[in-house]
């Protein structure tokens, strides 16, 4: 290329750049250190509930406390609220006051998954199972023959919760069968969403009897016998528990270059640890309110006491406004989200479903989105032009790799984030996340690079001014 045209191609035409090409050596020790902490969070947090043990034990640590309601706060506080063991609120009070708005981030903790029934526990020809019921948009083919665990609580009518914890370790893990493929010609021909059914999520869970021979569900008194031993729990307290079938595997670098982290809830854990650690190491005050909402529920539509249509948010955010004597929609016209969810990373295995140009490519940096729905831009909060543009400057001067996108192609299908609840508050929004390649499955795959950048992304808007 001559010299004259590369400087006339400068001027006016954009060139998107690898993020390695711009990032230097530092910058790479320290996106691996970040990286260890998140897998870490990652291994530790395979639940909503575990995650938001987990975000407060680091937040703890940080010198976060729990808010009381009436309680003084002042420049440089921290604070944090848990609703209902399911979600958390992060908050670090800013200079200014909340009239001038907050800096919000909000991920979601909950990812796709197998619940129990409620009545979950069956024998069928001496094998004992658990029944499930999916949680979230799972392709239920991916959930058979890996081996899984067991997360969650059971309620008690005495009100204590108990937590249950089996798989976990060294201990013996479960599985859902699949048909060999001797005999799984008829199976193989239905289309790939229909051949493993959601009544077919059968968790296996053992096959030794006890008692004598003749008597009847052996299998399943020995089942609930180790589980009675162990929790003192009974087949009735299924009823009252959430207990999460979630994949065994932990965390690992993927590639032979390890660029990569395989992972089971990378959406959208990995946005929600980058937006709590950017919190957690702001080392200085921030001029305006920075706020960490960790949600549930997202994956079933933001519903609930817990999801992101709660008035939970708004009273957290309410009692800090109360502090100040600032009304909450003072608060909210002047404030801004970064709805920090996961995007669709372009897969040129699968490249026919996205549109090359408007896709987030891996190693590109966090994925902002202007939009995201199906069916032109339905169920999408739209942002406005203007709030882009504040979002481009304030990443530019922090020097955050990353790139605009969409979640493939229009008519190849969509998605949602909190961004709408967040907007629906009158609270300027934007999407922003870390490409995925195979989203929802029970092993995501995520770039090292992206998940840096996010975290990065994340500090920009916390100390924005
Ligand atoms: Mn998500
Ligand atoms: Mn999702």
């Amino acid at each position: 290329m001559s010299e004259e045209m590369k400087t006339r191609k400068e001027k006016v035409l954009s060139s998107p750049k690898n993020g390695y090409d711009r990032m230097d050596c530092g910058e790479r020790e320290a996106m691996e250190r970040y990286c260890t902490l998140y897998k870490d969070f990652l291994n530790k947090g395979k639940t909503e509930r575990l995650c938001v043990k987990e975000a407060v034990a680091l937040a703890e640590a940080k010198g976060f406390v729990p808010f009381r309601r009436g309680m003084e706060l002042k420049a440089g506080d921290k604070v944090y609220t848990v609703n209902r063991a399911k979600s958390v609120m992060f908050a670090v009070i800013g200079s200014k006051s909340l009239a001038e708005g907050v800096q919000i981030t909000a991920s979601h903790i909950d990812s796709p998954r197998l619940d129990l029934k409620p009545t979950p526990l069956y024998e069928d020809d001496e094998m004992a199972y658990f029944k499930t019921h999916y949680y979230g948009g799972i392709r239920k083919y991916q959930w058979v023959t890996i081996p899984l665990e067991m997360r969650g609580v059971v309620a008690l009518k005495d009100g204590t919760v108990v937590d249950v914890a089996l798989g976990v370790g060294d201990e013996p893990k479960f599985v859902i069968t699949d048909l060999l493929p001797h005999l799984g010609g008829e199976q193989g021909k239905k289309p790939l969403n229909e051949a493993i059914t959601g009544e077919g999520l059968n968790v296996l869970l053992g096959s030794c009897p006890v008692g004598e021979a003749g008597e009847s569900d052996r299998i399943k008194l020995h089942v609930m016998e180790k589980l009675n031993e162990k929790y003192g729990i009974t087949e009735a307290d299924f009823i009252s528990a959430e207990i999460e079938v979630v994949p065994a595997a932990n965390a690992t670098d993927i590639g032979l270059d390890a660029s990569l982290i395989g992972a089971y809830g990378h959406d959208d854990r990995v946005c929600g640890f980058a937006a709590l650690q950017a919190m957690l190491d702001m080392d200085t005050v921030p001029a305006k309110t920075a706020v960490c909402m960790l949600a549930d529920k997202e994956e079933i539509g933001s519903m609930g006491v817990t999801g992101m249509q709660s008035a939970a948010f708004d009273t957290f955010i309410n009692d800090l406004c109360d502090t100040q004597n600032v009304p909450l929609r003072v608060c909210y016209e002047k404030a801004f989200c970064l709805s920090t969810d996961v995007t669709a990373a372009y897969d040129p295995m699968y490249a026919d479903v996205y549109e090359k140009r408007n896709s987030a490519h891996i190693n590109y940096g966090v994925g902002l989105a202007k939009y995201t729905g199906a069916r032109g831009k339905g169920g999408s909060s739209d942002a406005n032009a203007e709030t882009v543009a504040y979002v481009r400057r304030i990443l530019d001067e922090k020097d955050v790799v990353w790139q605009m996108a969409e979640l493939g192609k229009i008519d190849a299908g969509g998605g949602g984030t909190v961004a709408q609840y967040m907007a629906n508050r009158n609270i300027a929004t934007l999407d922003a996340g870390v490409p995925v390649l195979s989203m929802h499955a029970p092993f995501e795959v995520v770039s090292k690079l992206d998940c840096y950048m996010t975290y990065k992304g994340c500090k920009a808007v916390y100390e924005a001014e």
